[in-house]
């Protein structure tokens, strides 16, 4: 045993952090967590990142809230409570309060304590008073990736079947949307094909637009062993990061030239006739339309400008994948976050069915999910368009279904997404919102904007473990369980469906979220009634295609993958569309995309082009890992990635504070030289509040995954004194 002691009791879980969902077991006393430790399973092998391993302390830190808390009087109206975003100086704000993000001494004070009672009652009747008077759909609710399963149905159930509205959503919105779009129209399912381990098989691995190394850490440790094992891997990405030192070809291309940089390849592979006649035909639709365009527009020559590639390097990588017997694509935030995300993705589905690289091992895609649920909670319906498991609330017969098992009248018209919502609460159109696990105020684009909306609303619930940023602008903050304190299922980014298991109780009156949903919706009028996540998974899985036939029980020690047929014998589909697409016809699509330049280009005031994102030691808002202490001293600080001939040419030096400005605001941060970007492009992770590159990004929004364009916008740098 890793901790042998007495006492210690070993609990098999899951990590709380990125969509690999490595298998954990935790070691506990009664009251407190001494380590965890990599378990056996499909997924991990036993290996852990530095989250995994040491991250797990922030849920016995003292900050967690432990009361519900209801704002006072004399606190509106509304408006962030801690010091200005824009105002701050990262290093010395952080260190000065090691891992407390929000400052405690000044909000607090703003909210009293109140029993769950009063609490609660208040919550029902604001909502119902708003629903009654303004009709469902000035009521919406933020979800989280970070909910299991159970948590995530019984939130989307709530708003469809009580607050009357699909306006529903979570942070999928801003990270795989629009790869989910452009999934669902060509292919007709948004899961992953194979599962991340399936690059063992693979003669090419293409790895675009995604950090493996930092985002995904063990799902890279696979990646890296294929290739010693023979596996070409190709790396396509804006910035150079660690897994390009194990590839056969890195293309560092331009941001926002993905759509023109795959359509080139398609040029070459389909000139030099590398492509599967056979599958085309067979299997696919709309190939002479795709092939007429990028035969047309998209030489390596005419691409070589738009992208930054040489054309003999695109032919070279069209070449290696045109060869190759097999070949996975891996992609991330790159590929997504973009106002071209669709477009980015359908290429790189197109790039697949082309070379007829699907349904066999070792082919096909897999967008690698970011958080530990959010293949699960999209799959539990925490979508405004989708019920669970992506029944269309506009299909009459699916409604009717629901209609039925809920025994209410629901919505017909789709909800509103994320940023839609932000935009519709500046507006008053939207009056009330619970928001469940989500951070906004530091996870949305453009944070003037989402503070001016939050500040709005007539009335916010946030349920959390500790006073987040978003928390700031709530009416009544109800205080959550932790992911260690509470049992559910969690699917990771290969399909995975694995059960995380309660350690600990969770601190003071705080109690499990999907206990606070219930009683929300209870005293709003509409009972909820269970006995525990496993009778709401049982409603949940009964309700669906994909999660039929599994159980809490019939998981086990290491999950399964859904689609699962035999679930007491088999460990579920490794492989997905061996035959056919889950499309009308049973036909892939081809959806052929012109190049169509980001939102917001540079200019000669603002000359940057600014991308945002996450670094290894950090998570999201920071919420967690900025309160675990060994996360927080390995990484205590927000920063910029600028090339040194760039700070050169600005004379700044490296470690300098700058000041970088968008046309939506201001930070300041430290300056890291840094020759992993282009000259031209900076980098900022968008972890630290007191630094926050959303007050810089743009919420301009892909027209269909309605996905913000966090990969891109234009920005100016200063020295900052
Ligand atoms: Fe957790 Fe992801 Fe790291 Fe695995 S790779 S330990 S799931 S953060």
């Amino acid at each position: 045993p890793i901790v042998d002691a007495v006492d210690v009791r070993d609990v098999d879980s899951v990590c709380p952090y990125c969509g690999v969902g490595c298998a954990v077991t935790v070691h506990a006393t009664d009251d407190t967590i001494l380590a965890v430790s990599g378990r056996e399973s499909p997924v991990n092998h036993e290996r852990l990142c530095v989250k995994g391993r040491y991250g797990w302390d922030y849920a016995l830190h003292p900050q967690r809230l432990t009361k519900p808390l209801i704002r006072r009087e004399e606190y509106y109206p509304k408006g962030p409570l801690s010091p200005e975003v824009q105002d701050s100086d990262s290093r010395t704000k952080s260190k000065s309060k090691p891992g407390g993000i929000v400052d405690y001494d000044t909000v607090l004070p703003a909210f009293r304590e109140a029993t769950w009672d009063e609490a609660l009652d208040l919550v029902a009747s604001r909502f119902k008073a708003i629903r009654d008077e303004r009709g469902g759909d000035a009521l919406a609710g933020f979800g989280s990736a970070k909910c299991s399963n159970e948590e995530a149905y019984l939130f989307q159930k709530l708003i469809r079947a009580v607050f009357r509205t699909n306006n529903v959503d979570h942070c999928t919105r801003l990270c795989h949307a629009s790869s989910v779009a452009a999934l669902m129209e060509t292919i007709g399912s948004g899961a992953v094909t194979n599962v991340f381990a399936d690059v063992a098989r693979a003669d090419v691995a293409l790895l675009t637009g995604s950090h493996a190394g930092a985002n995904h850490p063990v799902a890279a440790t696979f990646m890296k062993e294929a290739v010693k094992n023979g596996t070409k891997l190709i790396v396509v990405d804006v910035r150079r990061h660690d897994l390009v030192d194990f590839a056969t070809h890195f293309a560092q291309i331009h941001s926002g030239s993905d759509v023109a940089f795959y359509n080139a390849v398609m040029h070459v592979l389909i000139t030099e006739d590398l492509v599967d006649h056979d599958f085309i035909k067979a299997r696919t639709e709309g190939f002479p339309e795709l092939r007429e365009l990028v035969l047309r527009d998209f030489s390596p020559e005419q691409t070589e400008p738009m992208c930054g590639v040489a054309a003999e390097e695109i032919r070279e990588i069209a070449r290696t994948i045109g060869r190759a017997g097999s070949m996975l694509v891996f992609w991330g935030m790159g590929i997504a976050q973009h106002t071209t995300g669709t477009d980015n993705a359908r290429c790189l589905i197109s790039l697949c069915l082309m070379t007829g690289n699907m349904g066999r091992p070792g082919t096909g895609l897999h967008p690698l999910r970011g958080q530990n649920n959010v293949q699960g909670a999209s799959d539990a319906g925490l979508i405004p368009m989708v019920y669970p498991d992506y029944q269309p609330v506009t299909n009459k017969d699916i409604r009717q279904k629901f209609e039925q098992a809920w025994g209410v009248e629901l919505s017909p018209d789709p909800g509103l997404t994320v940023v839609e919502i932000t935009h519709a609460a500046l507006q008053g159109d939207i009056a009330g919102m619970y928001v469940l696990g989500e951070n906004p105020f530091v996870s949305d684009p453009n944070t003037n904007k989402v503070r001016g909306a939050l500040a709005n609303l007539d009335f916010l619930v946030v349920q959390d473990i500790f006073l987040t940023e978003t928390a700031e602008f709530a009416d009544v903050i109800l205080p959550a369980s932790s992911y260690f304190e509470k049992t559910g299922t969690f699917t990771n980014t290969d399909r995975r469906v694995q059960v995380g298991r309660q350690v600990l109780d969770p601190p003071g009156e705080a109690r499990a979220d999907w206990q606070i949903t219930a009683e929300i919706a209870s005293r709003m009028g509409y009972p909820m009634d269970y006995a525990s996540p496993a009778e709401i998974f049982e409603e949940f899985a009964g309700l669906t295609k994909n999660y039929q036939r599994l159980t809490h029980e019939r998981l086990g020690a290491t999950g399964k993958l859904w689609p699962c047929t035999h679930p007491e014998t088999e460990d579920g589909a490794q492989i997905l569309f061996g035959d056919k697409f889950p499309t009308p016809n049973g036909r892939g699509k081809f959806v052929p995309c012109p190049f169509l330049p980001a939102d917001e280009l540079p200019n000669d005031e603002y000359p940057f082009v600014l991308t945002t994102g996450r670094v290894l030691e950090h998570w999201h808002t920071g919420t967690m890992t900025r309160r675990s202490r060994a996360l927080n001293a390995l990484q205590p600080d927000a920063f910029v990635v600028v090339h040194p001939q760039d700070l050169s040419q600005l004379g700044i030096s490296g470690e300098e504070l700058v000041r970088v400005s968008s046309r939506r605001g201001t930070i300041v941060l430290a300056a890291r030289s840094d020759n992993t970007v282009s000259p031209g492009t900076i980098f900022i992770p968008f972890h630290f509040r007191e630094a926050a590159a959303n007050v810089l990004t743009t919420d301009a929004l892909d027209p269909y995954g309605k996905i913000p364009e966090f990969k891109f916008c234009a920005v100016k740098i200063d020295a900052a004194v």
